[in-house]
């Protein structure tokens, strides 16, 4: 058994609208910048797993364009006409959610080659898979992208194996410092899937992501969120899988697990105010896999979502990449001896609190998980 890897030149092809955000046009008082969301983050950390060898190391899986049902499986027709609509041209599916001529193509090509990591995992051809995707996907409600997202990535893998494979029970963690609004929007009914998200307090999208937020209906207790206060690192990131992520997947006992995995708490990104490096993602990845372990293995799926400063952000990526394929390629992170021993690294008592009142609403939903 083998990690399995999603790869496709074309992701780096996808062209956000310059034009659209205030941040590369800084108002028109400045020299325009680069948009935030662009290729190198992602093709860097493709060049690292090339450069260190581990590519050679881990299973291909093609990327395929995802067809009109498969989307309808999470959007509306009128979302899928609006999108495919405006392909010919470039346009926009909603704030900070546009895409150049003919981006519908690789919208469909990212979406269609996470549905093919949750089938490698789930026809056992690899024991889990990351799904280096782009555009990401983890902001797109059914009738909205928004914050570089189009469609949803996770969403649609995990309704294709919820139907495909009759599976029960899906678990997401979602540790981008962004809300996973999209994929909480879309599962907050089902109790099929419990969706869990860790953040930036209040980061993005506004207003969003708040503890009271656990579902509704059947899918009461299925959504945890977990916003940590900006300026959280290692000791809080622990702290939450141990006191909330372990938890809930022997409770849940999910039958697969996908991680909408964004890098973008990292201490070096624009777009969050967190302090990981690599070696904390190495240990969230061991600690997930080693929850799923109690569990019975599930296969963990990871797709692509946030992650902004082109040259640490591949050292993030290839710490979780060794985690999950068992291998070591010796290589450090150049960029941890500027974050690791600063202040606040240790879990801080506001922390504390923010975490603890999410695991007393762990151990209320525990009995209806089980
Ligand atoms: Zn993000």
């Amino acid at each position: 058994m083998a990690t399995g890897f999603v790869w496709d030149e074309r992701y780096m092809w996808h062209q956000n609208d310059p034009t659209a955000a205030a941040v590369v046009t800084a108002g028109g008082f400045v020299e325009p910048g680069t948009q935030t969301e662009n290729p190198d983050t992602k093709r860097r950390f493709k060049n690292l797993l090339d450069a260190s060898g581990l590519s050679r190391k881990l299973v291909d899986i093609p990327a395929r364009p995802a067809t009109d049902e498969e989307i309808l499986l999470v959007h509306s027709q009128d979302f899928l006409d609006r999108m495919q609509g405006q392909n010919e041209t470039g346009g926009s599916m909603g704030p900070l959610a546009n895409f150049g001529p003919g981006g519908i193509d690789i919208v469909r090509l990212a979406a269609g080659g996470v549905i093919n990591a949750v089938d490698a995992v789930l026809d056992k051809t690899c024991e889990n898979a990351y799904a280096l995707v782009r555009p990401c996907g983890h902001h797109a409600t059914p009738e909205m992208g928004l914050g570089f997202a189009i469609v949803n990535n996770g969403a649609i893998a995990a309704r294709h194996a919820l139907e495909r494979y009759d599976l029960e029970r899906i678990l997401f963690l979602d540790w981008d410092v962004h809300h996973g609004n999209g994929t909480q929007a879309i599962f907050y009914e089902d109790p099929r899937v419990l969706t869990i998200s860790i953040h930036q307090d209040n980061c993005f999208p506004p207003q969003s992501g708040t503890i009271s937020d656990t579902g509704s209906g059947k899918g009461e207790g299925y959504n945890l969120n977990v916003p940590l206060p900006a300026g959280s690192g290692r000791g809080a990131y622990v702290d939450v899988m141990e006191r909330i992520v372990e938890p809930a997947v022997k409770s849940f006992r999910p039958q697969l697990i996908i991680v909408p995995c964004g890098f973008d708490a990292g201490g070096f990104d624009p777009l969050g105010r967190m302090l990981l490096y690599a070696d904390v993602f190495r240990e969230m990845t061991r600690r997930l896999m080693a929850a799923a372990n109690t569990v019975g293995n599930p296969p963990i799926v990871m797709c692509h979502e946030g992650g902004y400063h082109a040259s640490s952000t591949a050292f993030m990526g290839l710490a979780v990449m060794e985690q999950l394929s068992g291998e070591q390629t010796g290589i450090e992170d150049p960029f941890a001896m500027f974050i690791k021993e600063m202040g606040g690294q240790d879990i801080q008592p506001h922390q504390t609190q923010a975490i603890d009142a999410v695991a007393r609403l762990v151990n209320q939903f525990k009995p209806r998980w089980d």
